[in-house]
């Protein structure tokens, strides 16, 4: 993948790809995220397929989306990285964002991987968490970077100051 990347809106399907029913937490069926679900079938797809949970049945990653440029090699299962837009009412920092997940360790040392992350940072803030661990990586226009800085920082301080309280 070069630096050249463009945006096109083409067919894109799951295939062979099913991270997603690792990576993400589901409540719905008590499952962690970094965790195989229980009905992740063998050779892919669901193995409830037509009883999943709403997240599973609304889920749509950035790649099936046709947000992030590129083909077969930026699907999660190939890149190592999986991207979900995150609109600023579902996440307690109140702004909306690109998250992204390392589907394995160090999926983001790769040069397609920092292609692809600093393509999406030049368009909007892009959050994304190591592989199983709580530590992100961040990038994105200044004045996002700098509005999640503030966000974040009164959002610690609230927190903090409940825990101070409680
Ligand atoms: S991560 Fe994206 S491409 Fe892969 S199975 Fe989930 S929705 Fe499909
Ligand atoms: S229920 Fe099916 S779609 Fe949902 S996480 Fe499990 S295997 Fe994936």
């Amino acid at each position: 993948m070069g630096n050249n990347m463009e945006l096109k809106q083409v067919e894109r399907n799951c295939g062979n790809c099913d991270v997603c029913c690792n990576i993400l937490e589901v409540r719905e069926l008590n499952k962690k995220s970094y965790c195989n679900c229980t009905y992740r079938a063998e050779g892919g797809g669901c193995g409830r397929y037509d009883t999943r949970p709403s997240i599973c049945r609304d889920w749509n990653c950035a790649y099936i989306l046709n947000l992030i440029p590129g083909g077969e090699e930026v699907k999660p299962n190939n890149i190592g990285l999986m991207f979900y837009p995150v609109s600023a009412k579902n996440n307690d920092l109140g702004m909306s964002m690109i998250m992204g997940q390392e589907v394995w360790k160090d999926a983001l040392l790769t040069s397609d991987a920092q292609n692809l992350v600093k393509w999406i940072g030049k368009r909007m803030f892009v959050m994304i968490r190591h592989y199983n661990t709580e530590e992100f990586s961040y990038s994105g226009p200044k004045e996002q970077v700098e509005e999640f800085l503030i966000r974040h920082h009164n959002y610690m301080s609230k927190q903090n100051n409940l825990n101070a309280s409680s």
